[in-house]
């Protein structure tokens, strides 16, 4: 058995081989913590984002999308607070001269203490077997309470130190926690510093000089500079939500993980605006909603859970992260958070204009809540792979990797293949394409042996590969085989069209999110 390392190692090489994600510039060497997407990336990339916009505004009346552009005025990132505290505490280890953020050392080293809970208490549940009783050995075993306690304490001191980013005591925390560098082995420090994460750049040259601008580090604030604009202009009523799906820019320390943690990469955000005191059961709403969104696509309900946050920024008034197992652990692919009216008043209050929403039914003008769900398309893409790879072992000692993608998502619905290159079948099998390419993604394969074809689209994560044979030229039939089984049918060609469509039409997957 592969440890979880390598299979993700195994990921990562597979993205590459098969052409879904290269590094960046990767003739000179790449640029790191970016990413190029391939030709089989693009358009997985492009389905998943279909899927998230559909979601929003095809099933959504009172949802609007937007493109707003990257460079903002500079006056929006003072309002939104990036400008003062988008920052991340870094340390330096002086021996390997690694940058590491400091909350992340911390939680880390949380997670070791909880992993060590975790060891007891399965320990103990093979030894006593039914018998077990996880809360009574939790409040008995004193290995474990001392560790329990040793994390409670580390985590209200933590949590008091990032709230008031009390830098200084955070270094405390590294040194009275023994926390060594992961690469040098060693306990020599610097002091923790601060880091804003946002790029800028200059616009124009006058002889007054540059503006300095950012690009964006999230997409969410061309949404609210815009609202006004689009309230007005679609006569939107509360409550409404703008969608929008665009590149953001964070200058990250730690850059790891392959497309986990990016400096350039794109969100799709949704800001649902409301009426005041109705925020915790929008947010409720929304919380299930995305769920929803994730557990349809069918890559196992058991791979996603909530992180509820207990730190939360000081505008929010609750928050989650919808987490995916990924093979480093849960991690966050999507946030949801209560942002009150945060947003909206900052930016009143910086551009000096009136920003609220004139509500018909009470005859009073207020500044709307809002409930936020904001996803990174590059996690989401990094978890569906990592959800949908796998080897399989075959009879006769062969193995096969397969990416059992979604076949909604899968970026080639079909491949369609002569069994041999000659008698009039490449030609019959161009035919076979030509039907079915104006709706679907097809290509088109007639090199090396049919077992070879298969292994490349089944690596790819193709659910269909067509073969015609000489009995097609007479009966018009073709032989389907499906990705997942590995099964062969005997269909007319006349059909094709008809099961492609069932096994990968998005209504099927809205109808699950609707109908819940
Ligand atoms: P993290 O704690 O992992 O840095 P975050 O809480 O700062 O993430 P948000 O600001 O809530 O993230 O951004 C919303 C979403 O954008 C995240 O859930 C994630 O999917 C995506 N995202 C954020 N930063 C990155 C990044 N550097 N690379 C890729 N995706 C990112």
């Amino acid at each position: 058995m592969a440890t979880q390392e390598e299979t993700f190692k195994k990921i990562v090489a597979h993205c590459k081989e098969y052409g879904f994600v290269f590094p960046s510039s990767e003739i000179y060497d790449g640029l790191a913590a970016v990413y190029d997407y391939g030709q089989n990336g693009v358009e997985l990339k492009n389905n998943i984002k279909r899927y998230w916009w559909d979601s929003m505004t095809l099933l959504h009346e009172n949802i609007v999308g937007i493109d707003a552009a990257i460079f903002m005025h500079p006056t929006v990132w003072k309002a939104s607070g990036h400008v003062d505290a988008f920052n991340d505490p870094l340390i330096d280890n002086r021996d390997s001269k690694k940058r590491y953020r400091a909350d992340v050392l911390i939680e880390e080293q949380l997670a070791k203490i909880e992993d060590k809970i975790q060891k007891e208490i399965d320990k103990a549940r093979k030894r006593f077997g039914d018998a077990f009783d996880e809360a009574q050995f939790r409040s008995t075993n004193v290995r474990v309470m001392e560790h329990q306690a040793h994390l409670d304490a580390l985590h209200q001191r933590y949590s008091d130190a990032m709230n008031k980013m009390d830098l200084a005591e955070l270094k405390q925390i590294i040194v009275d926690e023994e926390i060594v560098c992961p690469i040098s082995g060693t306990r020599n420090w610097t002091d923790v510093r601060q880091f804003n994460l946002m790029f800028s750049t200059e616009m124009g040259s006058t002889a007054d000089g540059a503006m300095r601008v950012y690009l964006r580090p999230e997409t969410a604030q061309g949404i609210f500079v815009n609202y006004l604009n689009v309230q007005k202009t679609g006569r939107m009523k509360l409550p409404f939500g703008i969608a929008q799906i665009g590149k953001a820019f964070r200058n990250e320390i730690v850059a790891r993980q392959f497309i986990f943690r990016m400096r350039e990469f794109e969100q799709m955000e949704m800001q649902f605006f409301i009426k005041p005191g109705t925020e915790l059961d929008w947010f409720e709403h929304w919380k299930q909603f995305r769920l929803r969104w994730h557990k349809a696509l069918g890559l196992g309900d058991d791979k996603y859970r909530f992180h509820d946050h207990e730190k939360l920024a000081h505008y929010a008034n609750a928050a989650t992260d919808i987490e995916f197992q990924m093979p480093f652990g849960f991690k966050e692919v999507e946030g949801i958070h209560s942002r009150t009216n945060f947003d909206l008043s900052q930016h009143a209050k910086y551009s000096g204009k009136k920003i609220e929403y004139f509500d018909p039914e009470t005859n009073t003008s207020y500044t709307p809540y809002v409930i936020e769900t904001s996803i990174g398309v590059d996690r989401m893409f990094l978890s569906i792979l990592c959800g949908a790879y796998r080897e399989e072992a075959l009879e006769g000692g062969d193995t096969r990797v397969v990416l059992g993608l979604p076949p909604v998502l899968a970026p080639v619905k079909a491949c369609v293949m002569p069994l041999v290159r000659k008698d009039g079948l490449p030609e019959k099998a161009r035919e076979i394409q030509d039907l079915l390419k104006f709706d679907f993604k097809t290509t088109y394969d007639e090199k090396d042996s049919i077992g070879k074809r298969y292994r490349r689209q089944d690596a790819i994560g193709t659910p269909f590969c067509i073969t015609v044979d000489h009995d097609t030229l007479t009966d018009g039939s073709v032989t389907i085989r499906y990705r997942d089984s590995m099964e062969q049918d005997r269909v007319k060609i006349d059909d094709l069209h008809e099961i492609i469509r069932k096994a990968t039409d998005m209504k099927v997957l809205f109808r699950k999110l609707m109908n819940a």
